[in-house]
């Protein structure tokens, strides 16, 4: 069995950057992450283990220090923190807080701001509050259809969620400039997963299997899933190697293997090893 690994696999360095200043504040009194630090429940477990909680609230708790998730949060929370003298230990990732400088001062030239990503996603509620809740998101061109925007008096700022699928956002774009909207649009779509996915897209037209690793509920890990379906019909999603299914793997020749953003390195491993012994 031929396994080709993905260069681009694992940890991007805004995660690697969060995950590494949390590592800093272990066992240290009362110290809490905003929301899960990364989406990846093996780093989380194992930054419980060692005295650090995510919470969603700042009330109801002693803390002493406050490590603010990789996918950022309002400006209420670092005003509440302030209000309650919270150390801030602020681990957003910089390419996403170079969204939250361009949503808040093009708010305040009066554009209006649209969101591509989605709406559920820690990212784009981070975002949003940026501009006092009032960004307008949608998924894609369908939804931004349905907004029925005006046209004549309306400056509009165009950002997208950092792990959003290019072709989405440039589809909309397009809808905008042919449509003679008035928009500005900054490319927010971070390198690492630009990178990533191209990467998964040339490793998945060359193999018989792809496995996508990472939890099911990171969007970057979903967004390469996707990607890697339309070119590799027999394409999966795992979160760990005790999902893999031997049997099913018997068959396949050559095997690729990427991983979302939040992926730790040893589980990354314990798949290849599995398919190794597997195969041995
Ligand atoms: S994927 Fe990009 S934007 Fe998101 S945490 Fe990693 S480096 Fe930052």
């Amino acid at each position: 069995m031929n396994i080709i690994l993905a260069k681009t696999a694992g940890f991007c360095f805004g995660v690697k950057r969060a995950v590494d200043m949390a590592y800093q504040y272990q066992n240290t009194l009362n110290t809490y992450t905003f929301g899960p630090i990364i989406h990846n429940d093996t780093v989380i477990n194992n930054l419980i283990e060692k005295g650090i909680q995510p919470i969603d609230q700042l009330e109801d708790k002693e803390i002493n220090t406050l490590i603010i998730r990789s996918h950022g949060v309002t400006p209420q929370v670092y005003q509440t923190a302030k209000s309650k003298d919270i150390k801030i230990v602020d681990a957003t990732c910089p390419y996403v807080k170079k969204i939250h400088r361009l949503v808040e001062e093009y708010f305040h030239k009066s554009y209006k701001i649209i969101i591509i990503g989605n709406k559920m996603h820690p990212e784009v509620e981070g975002i949003n509050g940026w501009a006092h809740h009032e960004c307008l998101i949608v998924k894609d061109l369908e939804e931004l259809k349905l907004l029925n925007l005006e046209k004549k008096d309306t400056q509009y700022l165009l950002v997208a969620q950092t792990t959003y699928k290019k072709e989405v956002v440039e589809e909309v774009v397009l809808y905008l400039k042919n449509e003679g909207y008035h928009y500005k649009y900054i490319n927010t779509i971070c390198n690492a997963t630009k990178e990533r996915q191209e990467e998964a897209v040339e490793i998945a037209q060359k193999v018989e299997c792809m496995f996508v690793i990472g939890s099911s509920y990171s969007s970057n890990t979903l967004k390469l899933y996707e990607v890697c379906k339309q070119y590799c019909k027999e394409s999966y999603c795992i979160a760990q190697a005790d999902e893999l299914n031997l049997e099913t793997i018997k068959s396949y020749s050559t095997i690729g293997i990427t991983a979302g953003a939040s992926t730790p390195s040893s589980i990354i491993e314990e798949v290849i090893q599995k398919l190794l012994r597997m195969n041995a």
